[in-house]
């Protein structure tokens, strides 16, 4: 016999871009609602800004030669003329939104989340897409340190609702317009004799964007960083005690964090504290699962007033993946309290009538209308883990009554049929 090739598409799901599929979707939704519990209750407003946004949007806020805006940014020109890019990060199109919509005249600090896709043209590999999503939260309008912790306090409360565990935080100040461009010239001087000894991109760092430097994988680039000279050790007096604070409140609320002297995060606008968190074991090492740190230029920068701001991003892809490859049970399986069995042609007819009025006086009902065998029937209702089985056939559909069926004893008692979901109920106040 010819065996049977099983018949595929031609097309394919983009490079880097994939389809989540029903059996994903609860971790999805778990994380997705424990993101909106927690920003609910750390006081931040939802906000849903386009996919698409102006290019020189961030061009200007995520920097020109930054990896995000040179190579990975996914632009395109519309018919008319406008160009456009897929938002390779939230922070920029947060700013701008606040702007035009006058979310500056709210009451600051302004605290806003966001969920949605992000897209960058990455070399796909686990963990990595050109298509990923993200929760982003935005404070803006406060220069204090204390909130700087509360939104690693935050990311640590999210985790702690889904099971995550064993997650470090990793630390680092990158200074401000004031002691930064002093630490920058001592940086080149540092490279500009171990040029030649950099990989490819680095030597282009070197005047572009050295700080990026220091967080190069390439080994021979890690080797020499190890060497350069440390920003914690050249700030000024505001960024050193503004990272200390930082620091103490950390210690307070007991977050777990190293001190990274090469983070420095590869964006333009970061001033100050900036941060990824990670998994803290050896298969985690290639895999943050945050980041983000403090803007205090970003929105003048875009043509706002000079106002202070910090956030962060959860790579919410790698948040389902690690809670999958942890084997942290997500409960959310809605158990059914009570399974409708039907039986014989009458019975079936009235059983829909009756699942909505089930359902509509909010008892969580079940049911398998084409099944018709009470075994069968049955036998799901216990692998759903129904509480009560209502048992409607043709005798009861005639008489007006159904039978009650008590899963846990399997005792039975038949009732008027109008009086069944006030029994329920009863039964339901005095367990
Ligand atoms: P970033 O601001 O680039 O550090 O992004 C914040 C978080 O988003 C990271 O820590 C990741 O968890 C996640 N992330 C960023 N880029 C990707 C990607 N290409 N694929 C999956 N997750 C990503």
């Amino acid at each position: 016999m010819p065996t049977k090739k099983k018949r595929k598409s031609k097309f394919r799901a983009p490079k880097g871009m994939r389809d989540l599929l029903p059996e994903d979707q609860v971790y999805w939704e778990k994380v997705r609602q424990v993101v909106k519990n927690l920003a609910k209750g750390y006081g931040f407003g939802l906000l849903e800004t386009p996919i698409l946004e102006d290019v020189d949007l961030f061009i200007k806020g995520t920097g020109q030669y930054t990896d995000i805006v040179e190579k990975e940014m996914y632009n395109l020109k519309t018919k008319g003329g406008d160009k456009l890019a897929l938002r390779p990060e939230f922070t920029p199109a947060v700013i701008r939104a606040y702007l035009e919509n006058g979310l500056s005249r709210l009451p600051h600090p302004v605290r806003l989340c966001s969920l949605g896709p992000i897209f960058r043209y990455e070399r796909q590999q686990k963990g990595r897409y050109r298509q990923s999503a993200q929760a982003n939260f935005e404070v803006i309008g406060e220069k204090d340190p204390i909130l700087d912790a509360q939104l690693i306090q935050l990311f640590f409360s999210i985790s702690k609702d889904l099971g995550l565990k064993n997650l470090i935080t990793q630390i680092n100040s990158i200074g401000c317009p004031r002691c930064r461009p002093n630490y920058r010239r001592m940086l080149v001087n540092f490279y500009r004799s171990r040029k030649k000894y950099l990989c490819e991109n680095c030597q282009k760092r070197v005047q572009q964007n050295p700080l990026r430097l220091l967080d190069c994988k390439e080994s021979k680039c890690c080797k020499i960083a190890e060497d350069a000279p440390q920003i914690v050790d050249n700030l000024c007096d505001d960024c050193h005690s503004h990272f200390r604070s930082v620091l103490e409140y950390l210690d307070e609320i007991e977050i777990p964090y190293i001190l990274n002297p090469r983070l420095v995060r590869g964006l333009d606008y970061y001033t100050k504290t900036v941060f990824e968190i990670w998994p803290d074991d050896e298969e985690g090492r290639q895999i943050a699962l945050a980041g983000g740190g403090r803007y205090d230029g970003l929105v003048k920068l875009l043509g706002g007033k000079d106002m202070p701001g910090v956030g962060f991003a959860i790579g919410l892809d790698r948040m389902v993946n690690l809670i999958q490859e942890r084997g942290i049970k997500i409960n959310t399986r809605i158990k059914p309290l009570v399974f409708l069995v039907q039986l014989g042609e009458l019975g079936k007819k009235r059983s829909l009538r009756l699942f909505e009025e089930l359902r509509q006086a909010g008892l969580g009902v079940a049911s398998s209308f084409s099944c018709n065998t009470m075994k069968a029937q049955l036998k799901r209702a216990d692998k759903l883990g129904a509480r009560f089985a209502l048992i409607l056939g043709q005798k009861e559909a005639l008489d007006e009554t159904i039978i009650i069926r008590y899963m846990d004893s399997s005792s039975q008692e038949t009732v008027p049929l109008n009086k069944v979901i006030a029994k329920i109920k009863k039964k339901l106040k005095k367990s």
